[in-house]
């Protein structure tokens, strides 16, 4: 992965975003492409042209030179055909008559997918000025982008959009670069694309403060002349002393970029000459252990200065930048500072790993989920490391970047973030308790929708409240929120008793009409020996139990059923419970044989309150067959809410690189990785690997299955129960 330089010299902005024509780019990306990759590409290329055709840029230029700008920066980056095309494509959908489908049919689904995504983050504008809204905005972006290559397409769009800024009206040019100051610079930062980041903040600046700037890159320009002596003899020192000790090295001068020069002086009200009287230099050695080799011979070369030496080599940053860092007292009194790392280092500092695809934010805690996700990457990265293609090997794979949080919007545009999964009920209250207890009904995006409606990113939500409203028990069927749960659960326990025993008769009749049977049908004895058996005080405690959310009502008819004469088969249910995987502590999923939806499954009823789904093959679940009054008839939602886990086993043979190939398949069939082991290496032929992936259904795990038999190295694979 090269990256494109850093401008040489920033006294002059840096290079306009002049492309050369098609044909000749064709060429050089041809150096890594394949030969029909390329082709698809040379397709892309035309289609996107004739879609263009009669649209031009601010500039002046035909349109196409911007999606081919925009290509031409991924393919700096080594991003694989399917990204190429996207790019050159991404913006057709918005700007031409060209519709999703089209591109699909043409270029395959995951191309579509990617400009569909870049498409949608274009959509979406930041318009807050508040500081605390932007880190919201980025994650909010990052959450939407779901594949990182449509956020790396999105970066190179907007880098070649500020090159080019200069022919763009002057108030639209203070709008995008401020937004890429504060939007996309810090994204790029994040996933650890350090050379975009500084360009992007460099033109930022520029457009935003071109006097500062201007002033600015005229004293760097000065001091780096007065300095050019010291510097070059400071320089050769350091060559011949690494040479001495047969330290193979590669000495360059470093220069801090312009904006980063202005902040500092900003943030710690420093004059220039105290911020630039610096000197750097990066030391790229062979390996680890030169590394460290290398800072001892500088230690001995120059004192270092005590409290600035930083190993981010044994601590790497959480975008996954790795270095040594000293600072040195030079010989003419100042200060040096020295980075030293590896080219490998020095290749992911400058693009990146996409921080392993994880967005480390300050300010909160990293979610459990968020943790593995990292802790995964992690290992894997170290057993890719042998083979030496670990930067490769994560270009190509696919992590959600945010798998369980969505971002929305507030009528007023402020952004929320929401567990995955949270609905409009959920949204309320995160908003104040007042709203969610009144709320009655929901406009997502200008339209009206269920309460219980599933939020996604981007969403823009606007709650309906009436002041006489009240909290709804069955909405604790459907929230994802603790706080919502907690706040719902609180106010029905605020209730009077009456009131709640009332609501529980109510949803026991809906219940039992299920079942064809009223509330008449159920007599006192079989009322006595449930309130026995559960260690109820009373009838009225059940039903109260029921009308809080603690105990399902279908459940309790089914009990109640049961304990009078035997079920006859017309009297079994009319309609399966249906359950929607989002249910709380009332319905679980069995451990031993994990259930997905597809699977045919029953409910088995615990002496508790709740219910356990099996798959109805289940061994444990056909012990609990003998006790009939305990099983329940269930089906799935058409529409189940979250993702299940499930297992997979796969013998394979034991060749180097198969995990990689099967992880990118997986994550190609975009399911998230939750878990991975692989026996250890007892040098035979054939290992075994489980993975524990994330999947909406049974077809969805077919898919991933067939996809990965079609990798040679595969020999036998299958669902890992219990
Ligand atoms: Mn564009």
């Amino acid at each position: 992965m090269t990256s494109p330089a850093i401008p040489a010299s920033p006294a002059a902005p840096p290079p306009a975003g002049t492309t050369a024509p098609a044909p000749a780019l064709f060429k050089e990306w041809s150096g890594y492409l394949k030969p029909e990759d390329l082709s698809q590409i040379q397709a892309a290329y035309h289609f996107s042209e004739s879609a263009h055709q009669g649209q031009f840029r601010k500039s002046g230029e035909p349109y196409i030179a911007h999606p081919l700008a925009v290509a031409n920066i991924l393919a700096q980056w080594h991003l694989d055909s399917q990204a190429l095309t996207a790019a050159l494509l991404h913006d057709v959908v918005e700007d031409t008559e060209v519709t999703k489908s089209q591109i699909a049919e043409q270029f395959g689904r995951p191309v579509a997918e990617l400009v569909d995504g870049v498409s949608k983050l274009d959509r979406i504008q930041f318009d807050t000025q508040e500081h605390a809204q932007a880190e919201n905005f980025r994650k909010m972006l990052l959450a939407m982008a779901r594949d990182v290559r449509v956020m790396l397409i999105k970066l190179a769009d907007r880098l070649h959009n500020m090159r080019t800024l200069d022919a763009v009206h002057p108030e639209k040019r203070q709008r995008i670069a401020r937004e890429t100051l504060e939007i996309y610079a810090p994204i790029a930062n994040r996933l650890g694309l350090n050379s975009i980041y500084q360009e992007m903040e460099d033109l930022s600046f520029h457009h935003l403060f071109p006097d500062r700037y201007r002033v600015l890159a005229k004293a760097v320009r000065t001091a780096r002349g007065n300095r050019r002596e010291v510097v070059g003899k400071v320089l050769e020192s350091i060559e011949r002393r690494l040479g001495e000790f047969k330290v193979e090295s590669q000495v360059q001068g470093r220069e801090k970029h312009l904006h980063s020069v202005y902040r500092k002086m900003r943030e710690k009200h420093l004059s220039f000459a105290q911020v630039h009287d610096v000197f750097g230099f990066r030391i790229i050695v062979k390996d680890m252990p030169a590394c460290y080799v290398a800072l001892g011979v500088l230690h001995g070369l120059y004192k270092p200065i005590p409290g600035k030496f930083k190993d981010y080599i044994a601590i790497p940053k959480a975008n996954g930048y790795q270095s040594l860092h000293t600072t040195l007292f030079g010989p003419f009194g100042s200060p040096i500072e020295i980075q030293i790392r590896t080219a490998d280092m020095h290749r992911i500092a400058e693009a990146g790993v996409a921080s392993h695809w994880l967005y480390k934010s300050t300010d909160t805690s990293l979610s459990e989920l968020q943790q593995k996700t990292h802790q995964w990457l992690q290992s894997l990265l170290e057993m890719q490391s042998e083979s030496g293609d670990s930067v490769e090997f994560l270009e190509h794979l696919k992590v959600d970047l945010f798998p369980d949080e969505v971002y929305v919007f507030t009528p007023k545009g402020k952004i929320m973030s929401l567990p995955r999964g949270a609905t409009a009920v959920d949204f309320a209250y995160a908003v104040h308790t007042d709203i969610g207890n009144r709320c009655v009904a929901v406009k997502i995006n200008q339209e009206l929708m269920p309460l219980r409606t599933e939020l996604r990113n981007g969403d823009r939500v606007e709650i309906i409240t009436a002041s006489h409203a009240k909290p709804n028990p069955l909405w604790l069927n459907f929230v994802a929120t603790a706080k919502a749960r907690a706040h719902i659960r609180h106010f029905l326990k605020t209730m009077h008793f009456s009131e709640s025993v009332q609501l529980g008769g109510r949803l026991l009749q809906q219940a039992l009409a299920n079942f064809r049977k009223t509330p008449a049908d159920i007599h006192d004895p079989q009322w006595d020996k449930l309130v026995r058996d559960s260690n109820a005080r009373s009838r009225d405690e059940i039903l109260s139990d029921v009308g809080l959310g603690k105990r399902l009502a279908v459940v309790v008819a089914h009990q109640l059923l049961a304990l009078g004469e035997p079920l006859q088969p017309e009297s079994r249910p009319s309609g399966a419970v249906v359950v929607r995987g989002s249910e709380g502590l009332a319905v679980q999923f069995a451990r031993c044989c994990g259930p997905i939806p597809g699977d045919p499954i029953i409910g088995i009823i615990n002496k508790g309150q709740g219910m356990v789904i099996h798959t109805h093959d289940c061994p444990v679940a056909a012990k609990s067959h003998r006790d009939p009054e305990r099983v329940l008839d269930v089906q799935w939602d058409a529409n189940p809410t979250k993702l299940f886990d499930v297992g997979i086993r796969l013998v394979v043979a034991n060749q180097r690189g198969v995990l990689a190939k099967v992880a990118a398949e997986i994550a190609a069939a975009e399911s998230n990785i939750q878990n991975v082991a692989v026996d250890p290496d007892d040098g035979g032929t054939y290992t075994v690997m489980r993975f524990t992936v994330q999947v909406q259904n049974r077809m969805h795990l077919a898919r991933i299955v067939r996809d990965l038999r079609k990798i040679p190295e595969v020999v036998r694979i299958g669902r890992n129960k219990g």
